[in-house]
């Protein structure tokens, strides 16, 4: 059998991590099996749908490169793949025939009135809540014809069994069962000849050759009557696949307090896809081992449904910009300035960082993470190359793309802000004024060895400086005041270049920025 799964969002919300987990597991499950991966968009609920939303889910899977091998956007065999197109192509109204013939769908015309009614009666008398039968599930032919010419509106029900038991048997969680008296006949078709979800997506499993509906938790209770809908059809059984909910690290249901946020907010905020993508497929699956950070290759290898679990899958923010972090670090030079300089050029962060927030130490970040940005956005439509070089030596310390902005603002401004604690510290050491007299003094002294170490000499294009030599000259001023540690002059000169007691080596940065970059600040400082 060769596996055919879903991912079947409905254009109601950008999709968020839960979502998206949703389709990162089906996409490894194909994958893994050499199947089928289809995309479909379930867009029958007409009340909830938002226009744009479609974009937004189809932006989110290209950008992580979640691969379809079938569906909306990609065609095939067992289209159309949205289920408005599918309504009006006519499918759900002649496979509800075959129901209503067979006598397991029945018309209901209750009023909205009679059906308050029942579900007071039922909260008084402390029954189960739903429809489970009323007048019309047992209405005579006569009943329903009358209805039908006074023209009441009606929907379709499925007939559930009654004293019986429904058996699933769920890939992760076994056998599950349910009394067949504590479910109620779901609407089929609405009043306005809609299909819910429950039929018109059990439809589309079984005419879309759907082996596995793998989906959240949440729908295990909504299992037993797909289960009854199959058996009703004659169908054969998909094999159920209920995936863990996601939990924050405080065990409560994943909310935006711990971080959940739509799939395009995290590209907005600097994260990589792949780093997201290793991340997600982490949250209730485990491949075995300790093992973490994983190649899409390589998730897909190992993914199977025994390494999914039951239990609440977790969502770390930290484990997220830690493990960006790490992908940030393995990038290669080259990539790592294109994917710094094609995030920036997005520009989606203007947007995301400028959000309203009430929190006064978030928007005090924030606004620090936009100026930063700003800088470096107007740093590489100058210099590329010098931009290139100071978003290289930034890459160790960085866990998100968007930090790059205020990692490396010092690179590009004339008069860096100074850190206060900092100035206080390193600056007011005695030796301050003659170590800044004497690196102004060999930085415009005679070039020792012509441009600088990578061939940039900053704005003074007549000479640049080494690595080596700005780092033999901090040795020899130490040297000279008998140090044995070179904090003491490290420090004064780090923080008058930079404004900052932290940041990339000092000789490294110092070669980059060049000499006339530092004579400048260091004559101001004096
Ligand atoms: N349209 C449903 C949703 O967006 C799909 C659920 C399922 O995968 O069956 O939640």
């Amino acid at each position: 059998m060769s596996v055919r799964v879903r991912y079947a969002p409905s254009p109601t919300g950008s999709p968020h991590v839960g979502n998206i987990r949703d389709a990162l597991f089906k996409h490894y499950f194909a994958k893994h099996h050499g199947g089928v991966n289809i995309l479909r968009i379930e867009d029958t609920d007409r009340t909830r749908y938002i226009p744009g939303v479609e974009e937004e889910i189809v932006d989110s899977l290209n950008w992580l490169g979640i691969e379809f091998q079938e569906g909306f956007g990609v065609g095939g065999d067992h289209g159309p793949y949205r289920q408005s197109e599918r309504k009006e192509a006519g499918i759900y109204a002649r496979e509800i025939q075959k129901l209503l013939e067979s006598g397991h769908a029945y018309k209901a015309f209750d009023t909205s009135e009679e059906l308050a009614e029942m579900r007071e009666f039922q909260q008084i008398n402390k029954q189960p809540i739903g429809y489970y039968g009323g007048v019309w599930r047992d209405a005579t032919p006569a009943m329903v014809e009358q209805a039908e010419r006074e023209g009441k509106p009606m929907v379709i029900r499925l007939r559930i069994p009654r004293n019986d038991t429904i058996v699933i048997h769920d890939a992760i969680r076994g056998r599950i069962e349910w009394d067949s008296n504590t479910v109620d006949d779901p609407v089929l078709i609405k009043s306005d000849g809609m299909p819910t979800y429950h039929f018109a997506a059990m439809v589309d499993d079984h005419l879309m050759g759907i082996t596995h509906i793998m989906r959240g938790e949440e729908w295990i209770s909504s299992a037993p009557k797909h289960a009854v809908l199959f058996d009703a059809f004659g169908w054969e059984r998909p094999v159920f696949v209920h995936c863990p909910v996601i939990n924050g690290k405080d065990g409560k249901k994943l909310s935006k307090r711990h971080g959940d946020t739509k799939c395009l907010d995290y590209r907005a905020a600097g994260y990589l896809p792949r780093a997201l993508k290793n991340f997600i497929a982490l949250i209730g699956w485990a491949p075995g081992g300790d093992r973490e950070l994983m190649t899409d290759a390589e998730i897909a290898e190992a993914f199977d449904l025994d390494g999914l679990q039951p239990a609440p899958g977790v969502f770390d923010l930290e484990k997220l910009r830690w493990m960006n972090g790490w992908y940030i670090r393995s990038l290669e030079l080259e990539s790592l300035r294109s994917e710094v300089a094609a995030f920036v050029e997005r520009g989606e962060w203007r947007e995301y960082f400028g959000r309203p927030t009430d929190d006064p130490e978030l928007l005090k970040k924030n606004q620090a993470t936009l100026a930063g940005l700003e800088t470096l956005a107007l740093g590489l439509s100058g210099d590329r190359e010098y931009a290139g070089a100071a978003i290289a030596l930034e890459q160790e310390r960085v866990a998100t793309l968007a930090d790059f902005g205020e990692a490396t603002a010092f690179f590009f401004q004339d008069e860096p802000p100074m850190d206060e604690k900092a100035v206080a510290k390193w600056l007011t050491v005695p030796h301050a004024r003659d170590l800044f007299e004497s690196l102004i003094s060999f930085l415009e002294g005679p070039a020792p060895s012509g441009p600088g170490a990578d061939g940039h000499d900053g704005a003074c294009p007549s000479r640049g400086v080494k690595v080596e030599e700005c780092e033999a000259f901090i040795r020899g001023y130490g040297e000279k005041m008998g140090l044995e540690k070179m904090g003491p002059v490290v420090h004064p000169v780090r923080v008058a270049l930079t404004g900052k007691t932290v940041g990339p080596g000092l000789f490294e940065l110092m070669s980059l920025l060049g000499p006339s970059r530092m004579v400048r600040r260091l004559r101001r400082l004096l």
